[in-house]
């Protein structure tokens, strides 16, 4: 399990992916309470474009080879 306060630590980020549309867009990660679990958030979530619940979300690491953040996706 992962808390919201464990992806802080490691400087990671957050995000929301749509198992229907693909749309992939980075997380506020403010909006969490650091003892929230990563596993949880999803289900108060859905997707913003095609309103599907069918989400997960996701902790994004930074590219290793470029140090770039993979791009979104819309
Ligand atoms: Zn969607």
């Amino acid at each position: 399990m992962t808390t919201i306060a464990d992806v802080k630590d490691k400087g990671l980020r957050l995000a929301i992916d749509c198992g229907h549309c693909h749309r992939m867009r980075y997380l506020n990660i403010g909006r969490f309470a650091d003892a929230a679990l990563v596993e949880d958030l999803a289900t108060d979530l859905k997707c913003t474009r095609c309103l599907d619940p069918g989400v997960s979300v996701i902790v994004i690491h930074r590219d290793a080879k470029t140090g770039f953040w993979p791009a979104e996706r819309s």
